[in-house]
């Protein structure tokens, strides 16, 4: 079987001299056969500092090269990667790396603080690398000295193939999922999961050696690695890394390189769009946009299709299932607006009554639970088996993923995807979901962002409210829902929050547990 370390060495061998990876931060271009020569020393170096097939290696890093060189070295050593949110604080870091059992950290002068203070309680952790500020490479007066500074390491490995032999079923990483309830769980991942999904992406993206992508959102969370990343080497486009995400740089960086493909939440996308308006930059190599992690707003959709390219594919899933589970096309932006696609290749979607068996299904245009099966999906959470119990079901020879996710299917089998179960709100017995308030307001000119909860209320169990981001004020807004014939008056917000900014995860993802927990000043 294929395995993700076969992948880049297929496409060295057939594009050897073809750019894989730009890094202007730090002025680095590589080759394919350059690039996989430094894969190859990173893997021997981390052989030499014991690393062994199946041992974990944890990252803490923002988006760069190294970035891309532990993921790849890690498959060659059938080690597995654990890449974190390089955000979280330290007591998030001991709890993922000590559930992990890693024994290598990565990190960068951004997550020294939090690796530090969770360096005491990492029992597993036996050595640590530290990514130094660019031009410090070799000589960083301030390597901690419980680290190996990550260039002079890598020089110092040897640049031939690892002698392991991975299978396609060994465990390819560890990806811990945010969650809005509980502990973060690993998600975990083998292979050959991983080869059968960059196929899918590298398909329903039309990916070619000559595209070049550039990858804005974070390489840590399985969007940007998995259906963009990968892909793209397993095809030898080219891959330009951006550290972190700011739409002028984003668009000064299409300009330069000539960037034909990218992927953004639809946040970022609105903010690139909005951006590109603006100024002026050239974005005219720009031919496929991709989108997902979110439902993305017709009005979102129009600006990216007015001020970057025409043509867009959205995917809907989760790091569970690979993540990719359905795709939109180009030609269905428009003809299923509002719709997440069909089944990507080679899986089934079903609807069931929530949380009910796996043949549970729902009359056509109901709403239900969203199940996914295909060839990408995890094998299970790491130590969790009561939790992949619950989210793995067998029925009818085929393993059904439960999404959480709440959505129907149209009459062309079309699926729309309705909200998380959890951010459903239930005012006086009706269902709202948040999302079909957004559409509307978001539709509204002076409103830039737009996020629906659900707040306790002593008469109706909880009422809709909106917080909102733009020039709009509450009296417009209020006499624009009444008078709209899109939305019943029971989904219409009953107060107005309006804030500088909405609480987002690093992928762009609002944070609405952090709007109900009244963590946001609404007089922001
Ligand atoms: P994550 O595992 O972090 O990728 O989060 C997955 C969740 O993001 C899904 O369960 C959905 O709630 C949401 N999601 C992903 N893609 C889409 C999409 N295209 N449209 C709407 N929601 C999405």
């Amino acid at each position: 079987g294929t395995t993700i370390a076969d992948t880049l060495e297929q496409t060295v061998d057939r594009y050897p001299d073809r750019e894989a990876v730009v890094y202007p931060r730090r002025d680095q271009r590589w080759t394919y056969r350059e690039f996989d020569e430094r894969v190859n020393r990173l893997a021997n170096a981390l052989a030499d500092l014991g690393v062994e097939k199946g041992d974990r290696v944890s990252t803490m890093l923002h988006n760069g090269s190294e970035m891309v060189l532990t993921v790849y070295a890690c498959a060659k050593l059938g080690a597995v990667f654990n890449p974190l949110n390089y955000r979280l604080p330290a007591g998030e870091v001991e709890f993922i790396v000590n559930d992990a059992g890693a024994e290598v950290v990565v990190f960068e002068d951004a997550t020294r603080e939090a690796v530090e203070g969770a360096r005491p309680d990492l029992e597993t952790v036996s050595e640590y690398l530290w990514v130094p500020a660019p031009g410090d490479e070799g000589n960083d007066p301030d390597t901690p000295e419980y680290a190996h500074e990550f260039y002079g390491l890598l020089e110092a490995g040897s640049s031939a193939r690892p002698a392991v032999t991975v299978a396609e079923d060994d465990a390819y990483a560890f990806i811990y999922t945010s969650g809005t309830t509980g502990r973060p769980k690993g998600v975990v991942h083998e292979h050959r999961d991983m080869v059968e999904h960059s196929l899918l992406c590298i398909a329903e993206m039309n990916v070619r050696a000559e595209d070049v992508g550039l990858s804005i959102l974070p390489l840590y969370h399985c969007a940007e690695l998995h259906a963009n990343l990968f892909p793209r080497v397993h095809r030898g486009a080219t891959n330009v890394i951006q550290h972190e995400f700011d739409p002028v740089a984003t668009l000064s960086a299409v300009e330069e390189h000539d960037v034909s493909l990218m992927f953004a939440a639809p946040t970022a996308w609105n903010a690139i769009a909005r951006t590109a308006a603006e100024t002026d930059h050239d974005v005219s190599s720009l031919r496929l946009g991709l989108y997902g992690a979110a439902p993305m707003p017709e009005r979102v959709l129009d600006l990216c299709m007015e001020h970057l390219c025409e043509d867009y594919v959205q995917a809907y899933g989760m790091t569970e299932i690979g993540p990719c589970g359905t795709f939109q096309s180009p030609d269905e932006q428009r003809s299923k607006q509002g719709s997440a696609g069909t089944a990507a290749l080679n899986h089934s979607i079903r609807v069931v009554e929530p949380d009910a068996a796996p043949d549970a299904t729902v009359e056509q245009g109901e709403v239900g639970e969203i199940l996914i099966s295909g060839p990408c999906t995890m094998r299970e959470y790491w130590n969790r088996p009561e939790a992949t119990a619950e989210s793995l079901r067998e029925q009818g020879g085929r393993t059904w993923y439960y999404t959480g996710d709440l959505g129907y299917q149209d009459e062309d089998g079309y699926l729309f995807v309705v909200d998380r179960k959890d951010d459903m709100i239930i005012s006086g017995g009706e269902n709202v979901y948040p999302s079909e308030v957004e559409d509307v307001l978001f539709a509204h000119d002076e409103v830039v962002e737009a996020a629906v909860v659900g707040e306790p209320d002593d008469q109706w169990g909880e009422r809709v409210v909106a917080y909102i981001v733009g020039e709009a004020d509450a009296e417009t807004l209020d006499a624009y829902m009444l008078e709209t014939d899109r939305l019943a008056d029971f989904k219409r917000p009953r107060a107005y929050y309006f804030v500088e900014e909405l609480p987002k995860n690093p992928s762009g993802k609002v944070q609405k547990f952090r709007l109900r927990s009244d963590e946001v000043d609404p007089e922001g």
